[in-house]
């Protein structure tokens, strides 16, 4: 029972209906309810308006008043939004505003997919109008209604098709999907911010790989940077990806043009991370990297490099991970700030002022010190410096 199952919503739901008014749990937690799956992030829908919400709990957050979504705080924060529709749809993005309504029925039908088109009462009636249950017994993701419509209305459901088809390895409806072919490049419309979260949840789905095969397919890959579809079969190799991040890494990595991320708004530490990846890889010569390599990059920089050359090469692992551990354990130095002399040292030593010298100096000490030439200790370190520099 719900009250088991989810007892902050059922709390929620309880308070709403004893204050007159409807509300149900909606969305994913309900698909994950017929799949038999336990959904912890637990989504309600209602006929209350937000300020009628707001009066019924001492605890609410503001998140979207404007799109009817109040957050309640209780044990759990838990997600309300009144029952709406989405009247109006102006250039293929999500609408402008927001209708509420008064019947649960308008507002499952503005909701994308039959399977996610339900909604579940606290004593576990499941309210389906359009065959959502059926349609997840048969693995089939299925618009709601017209899907030529929905698309048009807001055209990244396009990819969210594809997202849910990798999230959880259903087919999709012969209709929806030619929909999806003739309608792509309304995806064009969209925000990138958005298309980057539903790319990023495809890669770290069980099916990432089937979504990636997908998003070419579909030809909605055609409508952003980059090129997508030379290494559709590597990207194909791929069930998940340990994180959103390496995904970036593979899709930069597998470019034959140099990528700017910045155009999907990647975020700084995002373009670091990959261009670390990027260098990483490009230092593999014949398969090797030089100690200053085990040194200079992280361990997950330098998986992700060793993984994804091998993969788009087609060629071995130059190292297995597991080497790759041993070989960044062995370097005696594991970053610079450990090195025991500084600046003001060198600058003693040599009785010259700071300068690019200086740089050079700790480089050369650096690579030394990481090939285990010599110890990370003070006398050694100044035996070495007069034996380099003292002539
Ligand atoms: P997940 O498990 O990924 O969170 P979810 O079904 O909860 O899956 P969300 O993106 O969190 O997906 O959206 C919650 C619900 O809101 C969906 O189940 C769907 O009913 C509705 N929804 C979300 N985005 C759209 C959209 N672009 N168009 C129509 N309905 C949408
Ligand atoms: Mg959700």
């Amino acid at each position: 029972m719900m009250k088991n199952r989810w007892p902050v919503a059922f709390q929620v739901i309880e308070t709403l209906e004893n204050a007159g008014f409807e509300a149900y749990v909606v969305g994913g937690a309900v698909r994950d309810f017929i799949r038999g799956v336990h959904a912890n992030d637990v989504d309600i829908t209602t006929s209350a308006t937000p300020s009628e919400v707001k009066q019924l709990f001492s605890h609410t957050i503001d998140v979207g008043i404007e799109h009817g979504t109040v957050l309640v705080v209780l044990e759990e924060t838990i997600e309300v939004t009144t029952f709406r529709s989405e009247a109006t749809y102006s250039d293929f993005r999500r609408p402008d505003q927001v209708a509420f309504v008064r019947s649960l029925r308008e507002d499952l039908e503005r909701r994308d997919f039959t399977m996610n088109a339900m909604a579940l009462s606290k004593e576990d009636v499941v309210i389906d109008y359009f065959e959502g249950q059926a349609d997840i017994e048969a693995n089939l993701i299925k618009a709601v209604g017209d899907p030529l419509k929905r698309f048009s209305e807001d055209a990244l459901r396009m990819l969210r098709v594809i997202r849910f088809s990798a999230q959880l390895d259903f087919q999709v409806d012969e209709n929806t999907l030619e929909a999806i072919q003739s309608l792509h490049e309304l995806i064009r419309h969209v925000s990138i911010e958005r298309v980057k979260v539903e790319l990023e949840k495809i890669w770290t789905t069980a099916h990432a790989g089937k979504g990636m095969d997908m998003f070419v397919s579909s030809n909605l890959a055609k409508e952003f940077p980059g090129d997508w579809s030379t290494n559709v079969e590597e990207w194909k190799s791929f069930s998940a990806f340990e994180n959103k991040i390496n995904g970036w890494a593979f899709f930069a990595l597998s470019q034959e043009i140099d990528i700017n991320l910045a155009e999907y708004k990647c975020s700084n530490a995002e373009m670091m991370y990959v261009k670390k990846v990027l260098q990483a890889a490009n230092n593999l010569e014949e398969n090797r990297w030089s100690n200053y390599d085990f040194f200079q990059f992280e361990e997950n920089v330098l998986v992700a490099a060793a993984s994804y050359t091998s993969i788009l090469a087609g060629k071995q692992l130059p190292y297995s991970f597991e080497e790759i551990h041993q070989q960044k354990m062995a370097i005696p130095l594991a970053s610079s700030k450990d090195i025991v002399v500084n600046g003001n040292d060198l600058m003693e030593w040599a009785e010259q002022k700071r300068g690019p010298w200086l740089k050079e100096v700790i480089d050369k000490l650096t690579v030394a010190l990481v090939n285990g030439e010599i110890q990370n200790d003070r006398k050694q370190i100044r035996d070495w410096f007069f034996r380099e520099y003292d002539n």
